[in-house]
């Protein structure tokens, strides 16, 4: 099929090479001119396993043209989806406003020939029909339809997530329109749920949310095991037994962060705002998390006596690992809250340090993690990389000053940390 998307970002990058890959002529619009020259030449704009190489190989190719053109796209393209940026606005809505400047240019270059128009990105229900409306008092001649098909890929496994979604959902109440989209996603070789465009677009943050609640839940929970003197693995061995439960996706530490997580959990509060629901469960999801590294900050600060002038090391700067992205990363506002409190960082990320100088002032970025121990009052573990799990321990406590060593991430051993003579402070226990 002849398709396009708008936005090569995380998603319409991904989308883009994964349906050239799969045989379809696939266009790729944005408005970053430096982004779609970086993708005509082969490269990928961001790290993203996999990325590259597909890139490399559909730009030659020849099933993926990207161009700064909307309108190229859109004549050339059947199926258009839309995958701009949904950041959260002031109050804590979604900012449609991408999605609406998109939306308004394709009802510019719309003629007679039909076009289905799809959302990718992440919007509040209702949003889709809206826009449909829009495109038709823009351009009330032309032949078009909009569905609604949220994205569920993880950065750090883009790749292999759109290749082999555990689920595609298609939101539309009409057969052609279904039948359409079945037939493109209909390689991939998974479980297609139709349903209504508002279920998709709820299914979308509902998913979300429910991943981030069980990280806020286990961090509750963790915070219990921390002033009870208990253990938050092994309580999270004792819950994840149940079936019912399961053991996967409990992940205590400093916070849920990212790009969609937070803003998609306070996007669905203020849905629930919306409709007269101010007291809801996600307002306080999102109000508990974002407490969560200025409660390890103060900890912290609590333990060594004081953070002023105080060398502290910083083991992961991003998101999460297998990815460069910084964006809404937890590891940035600890960093950010010890600086303040006038302690001196030192940092080491696998991938995110060029990113990470952009954003964070008043911090030494080492090319090693033992290097961030030399002299370090506190070490502490922000992102849980593969590549800390083989730290020498008896180096890292040659090299620093202090003796501390915060786990943010329930990642190390407590034991080898011990055993090398240094105190051992993580999440939950
Ligand atoms: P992104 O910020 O990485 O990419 C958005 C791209 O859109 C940028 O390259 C930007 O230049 C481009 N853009 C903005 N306005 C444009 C316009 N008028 N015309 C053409 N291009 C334009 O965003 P992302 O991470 O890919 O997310 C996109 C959407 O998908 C969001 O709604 C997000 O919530 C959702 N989503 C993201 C993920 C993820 O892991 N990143 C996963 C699932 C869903």
């Amino acid at each position: 099929m002849n398709i396009c998307f708008v936005g090569a970002g995380y998603v319409g990058l991904t989308s883009a090479v994964v349906f050239a890959e799969l045989g379809n002529k696939v266009w790729l619009v944005d408005i970053d001119k430096e982004k779609i020259d970086l993708i005509n030449n082969g490269k990928a704009p961001f790290y993203e396993p996999g990325l590259g190489e597909l890139i490399k190989k559909h730009a030659n190719s020849g099933n993926l043209t990207a161009t700064t053109k909307l309108e190229q796209g859109v004549q050339n393209s059947k199926i258009i989806f839309i995958a701009v940026g949904t950041p959260i606005g002031k109050t804590g809505k979604a900012d449609l406003s991408q999605v609406e400047a998109v939306v308004e240019e394709i009802g510019q270059c719309l003629n007679k020939e039909y076009k289905l128009v799809v959302i990718k990105s992440t919007v509040p229900p209702g949003t889709t029909k809206k826009m449909g409306e829009k495109l038709r008092k823009l351009n009330p001649k032309i032949n078009f339809d909009v569905a609604f098909c949220p994205e569920f890929l993880r950065p750090g496994k883009a790749i292999e997530d759109s290749l082999n979604p555990d689920r595609v959902v298609i939101g539309t109440n009409n057969d052609q329109v279904f039948a359409i989209l079945k037939d493109l996603y209909q390689p991939m070789k998974t479980k297609i749920i139709r349903t209504s465009i508002e279920s998709a677009e709820i299914i979308k943050y509902a998913a979300n949310s429910y991943l981030a609640l069980r990280i806020g839940f286990i961090d509750q929970i963790a915070l219990l095991a921390e002033e009870a003197k208990a253990d938050i693995l092994e309580i999270v061995e004792g819950i994840g037994s149940d079936k019912r439960i399961g053991s996967h996706y409990w992940y205590p530490g400093i916070g849920y962060g990212g790009y969609c997580f937070p803003k998609d959990v306070l996007a669905l509060s203020s849905v629930f705002k919306n409709h007269g629901l101010a007291d809801n469960l996600f307002a306080k999801l999102a109000d508990l998390n974002r407490k969560r590294p200025e409660l390890y900050v103060n900890k912290l600060e609590e333990s060594l006596g004081g953070l002023k002038g105080k060398s502290i090391g910083v083991l992961g700067l991003t998101a999460k690992p297998g990815t460069d992205d910084m964006r809404g990363s937890q590891a940035v506002y600890f960093i950010q809250l010890l600086t303040a409190e006038g302690a001196e960082v030192r940092a080491y990320d696998p991938l995110g340090m060029e990113k990470a100088k952009k954003i964070l002032e008043n911090v030494e970025f080492c090319q090693t993690p033992e290097k961030v121990a030399e002299n370090a009052s506190a070490l502490c573990l922000l992102c849980e990389w593969e590549e800390f799990e083989s730290l020498d321990w008896e180096k890292v406590k040659e090299m620093m000053d202090g003796d501390l060593v915060f786990d943010g991430k329930r990642m190390f051993d407590p034991n080898a940390i011990e055993r090398a003579g240094l105190r051992y402070f993580g999440v939950g226990v």
